[in-house]
This record gives C-alpha cells, structure tokens and sequence, in this order.
C-alpha cells in the first residue's frame, strides 16, 4: 500500500492550544506550519524583561501536570527531559484586611489540618467539600474536559449512562457562592473557595457549583512551577515541536482564512503570502476568527470572561512574610464582582493578586530585586477590541491612575512595594498583543449552567476543515485545558481525514 500524502496543515498562532495540537500532528508525519504574530511562541504564557528581571506576562501557576507529561508522551518523549515542574509549599498565601492570614499548603491532607487550624471546626467541612468536588471531577472529567463534548447528547451515551442518576451532584442551578456558602460557616473560606471562579474569568455570584472542581484540581493534584519561570513551558513546546518537524514562522501574522465550497483552501498571510492548506487549526480567539479572519458576521460573546489588570513590579527583596502566590482579599467581594459585571473599573476594593516567582527560582529577578507581578480582575467589556469595532477604551490615558488605586490598597496591607521599574499591562495590551476579545481571557464566561453547552467546539461548524483550540473554545481556559484542545482536536482531525501514516 503506498503512504497517503502528507496533509498541509496551517496553525494560526503559536499559543499552548496551537502548538500542542502542531505537535501531536507533526509527529504523526504531517506538513505542519505554524504561524504566530508574535516574536515568540507561548501566547499569553510568555515573558517580558524589565529592570534586569523576567516577569511573567499571564499564568503564574500550573495545575493538572499529567496533562502535559501526556502532550509529552503522546508522542514518545518524557516531560521532564524538556522542563523541571517544582511543587509550590505553601500553594498559596492568604491575607484578609482583618489581619489574619492563612497559608494553604501543597498537600490535599495538609490544607485540611490547615484549614482546622486557621478556623477551628472548618476541617472536617473541607474534607467533606474538596471529597465531593474530587466524585464530581471524577464524574465529568472525561466528558466535560477530555473528551469532544457534544452537548446533552453526551449524557445519553451508553458509557456515560451511569452519570444520569448523579446528575444533581453537580449543583448546577446553584451557583458556586451558594453552594460554598452551604459548605463553610467562615465567610473567610467562602470567599477563599469563591476566587477559584476566577480561573476561568467568571463570577462565583453567578456561575454553576459544578466549578468546585477547580478548587479540587489545584488542591487534589497540587500547585506547580516550572524552573526557568513559566516561559520554560513554551520554550520546551517549542523545542518539542522543532524536533517533531512543526515549521515555525514567528512575527508572522495570519490576515484571512480563505473558503471555497465550505472549505478552507489557503491562509493569506499580513505579508500578502497564500499558503495553501489541507486543513486549519486556529488557536485564535474563536470570535476573531470568526469575525476578522473568515469575515463572518458573527456577534461577539455577550458575556466574555473578565480580564485583568497587570502590574509588572521590580522591587527592594524585603522579607514581607509573603509567599510566592499571594491573595490580599477584598472586604465586599460581591460588590467587586457586581462592578466587573457592570463594566465599572477600577473598584476601589479590589481583591489583589501578587505572584513573586524570584520565590522559587532566584535566578528570575537580578540581585537585590524582587519580580512582583500584581493582577486585579478587570471586565473585558469597555477595552478597546482588537480588530476596532468596540467604542473608545475606558483604558486609553488612565492605566497609571489605576495601577495607584491597587497600590494604595496593598499599602493598606503594609505591602506597598518600593517600585524600581514598573510595566502596567491593561486589557487593551492584552486585546492588541493576544488578538483577544476585548481582552477577555478565556472568551465567553462560564457564567451559566449553560456555558460548557455553548462553548464553540474543537470542529468548526462553519467550515469543514477548520478546527479550533485554546481559550476560547472547548474545554475552556488555562493552560491544562487549552493543551486538552490541542489533543482533542489532533484526534479529530485525523479521524475526520482517515489519516494515520
Ligand atoms: C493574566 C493571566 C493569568 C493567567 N493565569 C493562569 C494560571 O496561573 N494558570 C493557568 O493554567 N492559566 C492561566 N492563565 C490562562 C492561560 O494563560 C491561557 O488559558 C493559555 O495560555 C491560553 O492558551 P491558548 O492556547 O488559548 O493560546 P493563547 O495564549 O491565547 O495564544 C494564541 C496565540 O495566537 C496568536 N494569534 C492570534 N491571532 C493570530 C493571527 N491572526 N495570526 C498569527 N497569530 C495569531 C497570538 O499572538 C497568540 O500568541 C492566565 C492568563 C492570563 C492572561
């Protein structure tokens, strides 16, 4: 039997999504170009160099490791060859404006005693919490996370039949504060398993309980950190890629996707260039593609997930009992998230994020500094829009204004840092350097028991042979899921094309 030929396959943009999926096929024999318009590869999992220190530019934290020792192995190589993961001890720092504080520590047995120690009777209430989100994880992982989703039909599968009778289990008409509300008296530990929301750019006031699976990944499987900083992830896909076969075109922009007769035939380049193309995967926001890429009139989500607002911060190494991961909590945590939903920013109020990476890596910041990366949520909604069809950024001529607000409000925690340098990064930047929807995240928020339902798939509907990953698709945002699209969706394409070589 002769081989088939090769399929020519075009990625758009060299994100995690993409180059999982670039990888997977490439290592399968295929012709695979991956073209990023950015100087390097790792979307929003990249890096910037400020006063002598590396700061990361989106996630700080990897939960879900066996997703990438799996893109790893997939296809015959071992994660650990390509990047060292180092457990984070404690996960995270917890500090609310009362004065008291909690260090949630790596393991799933030490978080109980700790959670018992900071709020005595809560312990047992955690472990009868995290062991109910671990039966729904269990449940749905393989539904809603891992495998292809096709809607309700899913759970009329013959193997997913056993599910039926738990269904309830899920909570999904409640939402993830009333549920959390129902498990914890401490309103400290609400609002402490609320943010998990966050990881996904939604509200806990209004998204399903179902998403106490995200507390349970990060407790269950732990909290982890590469050495080299987060970019060490990109850096070792990108080599991965490279030594499967994947040609990668950087600071090459994909300006159209052209169809004929409901297929996609060619990616026209911003330099003018065609590549012709067997199939497309694109790892850009699904709405853009959509809409600037394809030229479809398609409506942008109505409810994107947040945004956020970055602080990029070189300052003295002082001891400030911090750890790497730190959470300075807002005293009205719904009033935060009814200000985000009402497209009102800056909230006075806000919840602080502060990741120090020089923790686990000293190499990270130059000597005598310390690299703070600072983000509050922020709505999508009022940026600016990638591709100019939003009214006037509420953004343009305020960042500093609001990098001041969130200052002052570390000040009141005595964290006010002495500021070297200094990097703001607002949902504009995020919106123009990602082609994202106004900046959103993770596309639409999962704000609805519905959302997972509405999420685009990895198959595009519109056109045969496009295929979708990342973010804004299914299974959602972070890097574990967008990875998962990257593995769903090289399965399908080489089921739909009935090609192995
Ligand atoms: C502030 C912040 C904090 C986060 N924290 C965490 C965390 O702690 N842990 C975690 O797991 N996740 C976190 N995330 C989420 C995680 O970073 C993302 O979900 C993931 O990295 C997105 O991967 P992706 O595959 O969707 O691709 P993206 O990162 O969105 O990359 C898409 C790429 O496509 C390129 N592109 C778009 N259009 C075109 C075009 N027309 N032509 C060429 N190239 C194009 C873009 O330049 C980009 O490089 C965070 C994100 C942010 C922003």
């Amino acid at each position: 039997m002769p081989r088939p030929d090769p399929l020519r396959i075009g990625v758009i943009g060299g994100g995690v999504g993409g180059l999982v999926a670039a990888i997977q096929l490439a290592a399968k024999g295929h012709a695979v170009d991956v073209f990023e318009q950015g100087e390097r590869v790792g979307g929003k999992l990249n890096r910037t160099i400020l006063d002598g220190s590396t700061f990361e530019t989106g996630p700080t934290l990897v939960t879900m490791p066996f997703v990438l020792d799996e893109v790893f192995a997939a296809v015959g190589a071992r994660r650990s060859d390509y990047f060292t993961l180092l457990p984070v001890d404690p996960a995270c720092q917890y500090r609310w404006s009362d004065g008291s504080r909690l260090d949630l520590p790596f393991s799933h047995e030490d978080v109980i005693t700790a959670i018992e120690q900071f709020s005595p009777g809560q312990g047992v209430r955690a472990r009868a919490y995290l062991d109910h989100a671990r039966s729904v994880y269990e449940l749905t992982k393989d539904i809603f996370i891992f495998g292809e989703f096709n809607g309700l039909g899913e759970f009329f599968k013959r193997r997913n039949l056993p599910l039926l009778p738990s269904l309830l289990k899920l909570r999904p008409l409640s939402t993830l504060h009333d549920h959390n509300r129902s498990s914890f008296t401490d309103p400290r530990l609400v609002q402490l398993f609320d943010r998990f929301a966050t990881y996904n750019g939604s509200s806990p006031f209004r998204a399903p309980a179902t998403l106490m699976v995200i507390p349970w990944v990060e407790i269950g499987f732990g909290a982890w950190y590469p050495l080299g900083g987060m970019h060490a992830i990109a850096d070792a896909l990108e080599r991965l890629a490279r030594e499967v076969g994947v040609r990668i075109h950087l600071q090459t922009g994909v300006a159209r996707i052209h169809v004929e007769r409901g297929e996609a035939s060619a990616l026209e380049l911003t330099d003018g260039a065609r590549i012709s193309v067997d199939h497309v995967i694109s790892n850009a926001d699904v709405s853009v593609t959509r809409r600037k890429l394809l030229g479809m009139a398609s409506p942008l989500p109505k409810d994107p997930s947040c945004s956020g607002l970055v602080l990029q911060i070189s300052t003295d190494s002082a001891d400030k009992g911090l750890a790497q991961h730190n959470i300075l909590f807002c005293d009205d945590y719904r009033a935060e998230f009814d200000a985000i939903d009402n497209g009102l920013y800056p909230h006075p109020d806000a919840t602080i994020y502060i990741s120090r990476s020089c923790a686990a890596d000293a190499s990270l910041a130059s000597a005598g500094r310390e690299n703070w990366f600072v983000l509050v949520n922020a709505p999508a909604r009022g940026s600016g829009s990638h591709d100019g069809d939003a009214t006037a950024s509420v953004w343009t001529g305020h960042a500093e204004e609001r990098a001041e607000l969130v200052l002052r409000r570390m000040e009141r925690f005595g964290l006010r840092p002495h500021v070297h340098a200094m990097n703001i990064r607002t949902p504009d930047t995020m919106a123009s350097e990602w082609s994202t929807d106004r900046g959103s995240l993770y596309g639409a928020s999962s704000n609805t028991p519905w959302s997972a339902f509405l999420r685009p798939r990895q198959r595009s509907r519109e056109v045969k042979n496009l295929w979708y990953v990342g973010g804004s698709a299914h299974p959602g945002g972070g890097i574990p899921l967008v990875a998962t699209s990257g593995m769903i969706a090289s399965r399908l394409l080489l089921t739909a094309s009935q090609s192995s070589l």
